[in-house]
């Protein structure tokens, strides 16, 4: 039996703020349990579901030191769909509406997890042969294993992995607060460890002292040792490049699933979406005030409205996309221009621009399942997971070629018949609009070619399985 830890500052179904919650909850459920033995750790946070809380038990507690401080650390434990989980408590660090504010407080908290995450292990008399940790919050685990933990036999031979979910947040601060707040010693503050352009780097430190690196797609993990994705880790990534590599997210089949959604108002499967999925595009246009139009082309977006979705692009040719034979419908929230700009459009052309800006995981379902086609033309995308729910609803996804979207949606070829959606390459507002009016012009005057697309988009297998494989092979290895 192997035994794998999942170091993570969130998981489904306890805390989500982004994808990173959905690959922890998920994930650990998909490996042989034959072989392996994969249990969770995350802080509990007040802001968890009191019935979440409710059915943590206390295991144990004790005191660890941190910087110049004496931290209490409660253990609190659940088992859930089969997986042991384990909360730290602490309710100094863990208090707050959400899990994550501003620095340095925030590094100051994944510090504490960090190193708690490996004095518990004793405590609770779980060995891993494996740490697998997830993004920044996560990247003074090695590095703490690196530093005294060693000196503990029960340590010796443990392995990490450091898994990437998005560069861009590195979890950084002056070298000096962040030796205050880690307690560790000058060592470790140099270019080839924490230190990152004069800053001590949490994300950097786990990188350089990872057994293995990996992101969540194939074509992130070569775009970030450029400098355009690199985030100023492109070097380091480069000189880690043999350790370095992408295994695709996937999405939960049972959650997502057209046949059996409680959300959705008619199901639908690879067979019947020809007659059933447009009742509920109808559903949704009398849901949302819209035209009720069974023939007009529906657009979903829903993401954070921010610059790496590419809402600038969207922003620029917003007006000329609405002079297009198209329905629109947008749920995010985030930037404040993006959400005002789609007010103002929601306004603007009523009946047939619809702007939900708030956060509503059920209404997310319905305008999968309704759309027609799906818009995200990222700047940035380590994998993306809304084009993977579209392809599952047989939504066409309309995407700017980069990481994980590369990956996982095909350009159409009209000459070779192949294809699930439609993509772009350069991030050009303009090209962004041709391929657009494109999808149109398929969805309108071809229709049968825009249905066997759809067929083909509903018969990929973008479920867990295929990429637990790959994580239980990279296990299997580093272990020997
Ligand atoms: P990221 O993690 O970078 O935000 P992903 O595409 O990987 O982007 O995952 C985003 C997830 O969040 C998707 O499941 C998407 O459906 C969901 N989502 C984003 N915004 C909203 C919203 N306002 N309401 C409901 N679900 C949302």
């Amino acid at each position: 039996m192997k035994n794998i830890l999942f170091a993570t500052s969130e998981a489904v179904p306890f805390i989500k703020t982004g994808g990173l919650a959905d690959v922890a909850g998920a994930l650990p459920k998909c490996f042989d349990k034959q072989y392996f033995d994969i249990r969770v750790i995350l802080p509990k946070y007040a802001c968890m579901k009191q019935e979440w809380k409710d059915k943590m038990e206390y295991m144990t507690h004790f005191y660890m030191d941190i910087g110049h401080k004496n931290c209490y650390v409660g253990i609190m434990h659940m088992e859930y769909e089969g997986i042991q989980f384990y909360f730290i408590d602490n309710e100094y660090y863990f208090s707050g509406p959400t899990p994550y504010s501003s620095a340095p407080w925030d590094l100051e908290k994944f510090a504490y997890f960090s190193k708690a995450v490996l004095s518990v292990l004793p405590v609770i008399g779980f060995r891993p042969d494996i740490i697998h940790c997830h993004d920044w919050q996560t990247g003074l685990v090695p590095v703490y294993l690196h530093d005294t933990f060693q000196q503990n036999q029960f340590f010796w031979g443990i392995k990490t992995i450091m898994t990437i979910h998005n560069l861009k947040f590195q979890g950084v601060y002056d070298v000096k607060t962040v030796q205050e707040i880690t307690g560790l010693s000058d060592y470790y503050f140099a270019p080839d460890k924490l230190e990152a352009y004069k800053d001590g780097n949490f994300l950097k430190g786990g990188i350089v002292f990872a057994d293995a690196v990996t992101t969540v797609s194939a074509t992130y993990a070569q775009e970030i040792r450029t400098p355009f994705y690199g985030e100023r880790l492109d070097g380091l990534l480069n000189a880690r490049a043999q350790s370095l590599r992408g295994i695709v997210n996937g999405i939960d089949y049972d959650i997502f699933n057209p046949e059996t959604d409680p959300c959705i108002p008619y199901h639908f499967d690879a067979r019947t979406f020809r007659k059933e999925k447009v009742k509920n595009k109808l559903a949704l246009q009398k849901e949302l005030g819209l035209e009720e139009d069974p023939n007009v082309m529906m657009i979903g977006i829903i993401s954070r409205l921010t610059d790496q979705k590419g809402f600038d692009l969207i922003a620029y040719m917003m007006d000329e996309i609405c002079q297009g034979a198209v329905q629109i419908v947008v749920l995010g929230t985030g930037e404040e221009r993006y959400e005002n700009m789609f007010r103002h459009f929601d306004w603007k052309y009523h009946g047939r621009v619809s702007a939900r800006i708030y956060y509503d995981e059920a209404l997310s379902h319905r305008i999968y399942a309704a759309s027609d086609a799906f818009l995200m033309p990222s700047l940035f995308e380590p994998c993306g997971l809304s084009q993977l729910m579209s392809l599952r609803y047989g939504t066409l996804p309309i995407v700017r070629e980069t990481g994980g979207l590369k990956d996982t949606v095909e350009p159409y070829n009209e000459y070779e018949g192949t294809g699930t959606g439609f993509s772009f390459r350069n991030y050009n507002a303009h090209e962004m609009l041709n391929t657009i009016r494109y999808a149109e012009k398929i969805f309108y005057d071809n229709k049968r070619e825009w249905n066997k697309m759809v067929d083909r988009a509903m018969a990929k297998d973008f479920s867990w399985n295929q990429s637990a494989r790959q994580y239980e092979e990279m296990y299997n290895w580093l272990i020997g």
